[in-house]
């Protein structure tokens, strides 16, 4: 049955995905109760078919990506999850797409901890979806941009550039036998939200890595007016990625400034990386020091000594 009307689609598919705050998603707004030490982080982000995913992406993808690339802004902010608001734009109403996507938003919701809030639903093509998510973080301890201070070591989580190199292989850049990894790696994110906690009790400044690494510590460094020393020989990179930068320097570059890793970078002052360590430890998120911010205003990155630059920092869409 493909013929489902605006609110049967509702009623079916989405009020069992909704929670607290939501009324069944029967009232004209959701209503979110904040605890009195606590704010609310708010953030956006579409993904569109052509664009954020491939046409033929199947509809678990779709959704694990349209919900973690916000998950990843909420962590790398020292949020909480608490909820989403779901916009989507349908060109048809396939009833088999949608169980398989809301399938996957609720594996999801309880993963992360959270519940849909609310939305809209509407015919447009193409298909693309736009979610807000909100978290809470203790009050005045979002962690900002704009924080970080010369001498402060500056970390990643996970593996860097292996989303940017499954992309190629999707494109038909790069051989993908040996290399699935690397496709799921750019299919499904796997934001750090574990980290989050800790991270607001000890980062200076943190931004979720989703245009590319160089890109997005040039935006931190510009925010807290620093420079950055990074060593491109400590940037932790997957197997797999590893063995293609070995083969072909500019699959180095693409890594560092192809986008889509949804890890988070951040900044710590040394004397409490040691507290800080024992602490992330318990999250099970890998974190590697990369670098240290200095005076200056953009970071430099140098391999084994050798100055570096990137032609293009970071993935843009205009
Ligand atoms: P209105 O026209 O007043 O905006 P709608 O008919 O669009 O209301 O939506 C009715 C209810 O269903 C609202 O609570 C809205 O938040 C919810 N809703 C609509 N579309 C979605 C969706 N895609 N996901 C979650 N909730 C939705
Ligand atoms: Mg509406």
């Amino acid at each position: 049955m493909d013929n489902l009307s605006e609110d049967e689609i509702i009623a079916k598919y989405f009020v069992p995905l909704s929670g607290k705050g939501a009324f069944n998603l029967g009232d004209d707004t959701a209503l979110i109760d904040i605890p009195a030490d606590r704010e609310l982080i708010v953030t956006v982000d579409t993904v569109a078919s052509g664009i954020d995913f491939f046409e033929n992406a199947a509809p678990e993808e779709i959704a694990a990506k349209a919900l973690r690339v916000n998950l990843s802004d909420l962590a790398a902010k020292g949020a909480e999850p608490l909820g989403y608001l779901l916009a989507l734009s349908l060109p048809i109403s396939s009833e088999n797409w949608l169980e398989r996507f809301v399938a996957q938003l609720g594996k999801d919701q309880s993963v992360y901890g959270l519940t849909l809030l609310g939305g809209d639903t509407t015919r447009a093509k193409p298909l693309s979806i736009t979610i807000t998510a909100f978290g809470l973080a203790p009050k005045g301890k979002m962690i900002m941009r704009n924080g970080a201070s010369p001498g402060d070591l500056v970390a990643v989580t996970g593996t860097i550039g292996d989303a940017a190199l499954g992309l190629q292989i999707l494109n038909g850049k790069i051989d993908k036998v040996g290399n699935e990894y690397l496709v799921e790696r750019y299919r499904i994110p796997q934001p750090p939200v574990m980290l989050a906690t800790v991270l607001c009790d000890y980062a200076t400044a943190a931004i979720d890595i989703s245009d590319g690494l160089v890109g997005d510590l040039q935006k931190l460094c510009r925010a807290s007016n620093v420079s950055a020393s990074i060593a491109l020989e400590n940037i932790p990179h997957s197997k797999q990625a590893q063995a293609l930068i070995m083969q072909n320097e500019n699959w180095r570059d693409v890594a560092l400034t192809g986008g889509d890793d949804y890890e988070i970078l951040f900044t710590i002052a040394s004397e409490r990386w040691s507290a800080f360590s024992a602490q992330s430890a318990k999250c099970g998120v890998s974190i590697t020091v990369i670098g240290k911010a200095v005076e200056g205003t953009t970071p430099c990155f140098a391999l084994r000594k050798e100055p570096r630059t990137f032609a293009r920092s970071s993935y843009q869409h205009f």
